[in-house]
């Protein structure tokens, strides 16, 4: 690099720095927009009229900080928005995931499959982006965002010209598709911004918005996430799931690929070039008997500062009873009937809704005997419907 003195501080000289130094560090794609109110802030705030942010209260405290890049880096000109691929299709070992899963296995989203969590990935990477402005043009300021603070990454990801939002919310790119995470750099640089992504080109397709297994899409490019499954195995952290939902839940047990799986944008993305996407190999997918029978320190082990600290141990388990129930695999009972003596009433409530499922005189018997002993009510109630209306001698 050239000596700073030497150094074009015009606004596009910086942003075509920026722009290869971004390419240079390992993102997929990169775009500059200016920091201003999107205008996806009004839709923000007409969604969060229909509370469908459901138990993501955050969003609501910190509704006004969304309205400007300001709220997060106060002086911020520039909003410079980067992606990176996330996407695998094979698994640690060499060979191709199990995308079908056998009835004994619980299935997490890709973007948190990899070995490493991708806040952390992303992070680095933007603070080596924000290294070399800092050299650039001394005295400047950044932040890295991943996900954490009030921005709204997506729609600068759109005023950056990366892409456009398809019927199913997600930021797609022509090129790579939508198995994208999104990392931003604020700065108080002025850069030179793209062309903004005013196209769509979901044209009359409908696919993700048919194949949603709990029809969480109140409209097209309408997420009510208190139906998405994502929500439901992370975000709903000390509740049970809603029992209309359960069904649709299939066997996923963090997140859910499947709107993003039916796109055909997706059809020829490539696979990602970071190590720590890669699939890691006991997530993917995930052993059911191995997470029926998980005990706080295992979890501690195999979870700490992982994605899977935010469902935590008892989540995770509700999740995978669940997916049990959902298996029609009876080999899980004797593992569900351990369940109902767990100290989390979420457990106990949804190893019932499980066993119910599942029937037979097993779970029966073993339904018959907890509700002597059970304390809690919605899980009294849980034992109660199941043994009433699908256990019925
Ligand atoms: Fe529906 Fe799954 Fe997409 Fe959520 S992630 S909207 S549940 S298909
Ligand atoms: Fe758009 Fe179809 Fe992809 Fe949905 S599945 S985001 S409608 S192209």
């Amino acid at each position: 690099m050239p000596a700073q003195s030497e150094i074009d501080q015009s606004p596009a000289a910086l942003a075509k720095i920026v722009r290869d130094e971004a390419l240079r560090i390992g993102f997929d794609l990169v775009g500059i927009s200016p920091a201003v109110t999107p205008s996806g802030f009004d839709h923000l705030q007409r969604w969060l009229g229909q509370n469908y942010e459901g138990e993501m209260q955050y969003m609501r405290r910190r509704e006004a900080a969304y309205e400007h890049p300001d709220g997060v880096l106060p002086g911020a000109k520039s909003v410079i928005v980067t992606a990176l691929n996330y996407h695998a299709t094979g698994k640690a070992d060499g060979s191709n995931a199990d995308t079908t899963v056998s009835s004994a296995n619980g299935r997490v989203a890709s973007y948190a499959n990899g070995t490493a969590d991708y806040h952390d990935v992303i992070r680095k990477m933007l603070k080596q982006l924000g290294a070399v402005l800092h050299e650039v043009v001394p005295g400047s300021r950044t932040r890295p965002v991943v996900d954490t603070a009030p921005l709204l990454e997506r729609d600068f990801a759109k005023i950056a010209g990366l892409g456009w939002f398809g019927k199913n919310t997600m930021l797609i790119n022509k090129h790579a598709g939508s198995w994208l995470f999104l990392g931003v750099l604020l700065t108080d640089v002025e850069l030179q911004p793209d062309a903004p992504h005013d196209t769509s080109h979901c044209g009359t397709c409908t696919r993700c918005l048919d194949a949603c297994p709990t029809d969480a899409f109140a409209a097209p490019y309408v997420l009510d996430a208190r139906k998405c499954i994502s929500y439901l195995t992370i975000e709903l952290r000390d509740e049970p799931i809603p029992t209309e939902l359960r069904e649709g839940m299939q066997n996923w047990i963090f997140g859910c690929d499947v709107c993003q799986d039916v796109c055909p944008w997706n059809r020829k993305a490539s696979d990602t070039s970071v190590p720590e996407f890669q699939p890691a190999a006991d997530l993917s997918p995930l052993d059911l008997q191995w997470l029926l029978s998980l005990s706080d320190d295992e979890f501690r082990k195999r979870f700490h500062k992982t994605p899977f600290d935010r469902p935590g141990r008892s989540g995770l388990l509700r999740n995978a009873a669940i997916a049990a129930g959902n298996s029609g695999d009876a080999s899980l009972i004797l593992l569900l009937i351990q369940c109902l003596n767990d100290e989390a009433a979420i457990v106990r409530g949804a190893a019932a809704w499980a066993l119910g499922k599942l029937g037979g005189a097993r779970a029966r018997d073993a339904l018959q005997k907890r509700e002597t002993v059970e304390t809690d009510t919605g899980v009294q109630s849980e034992i109660e419907s199941a043994l009433n209306f699908r256990l019925e001698p």
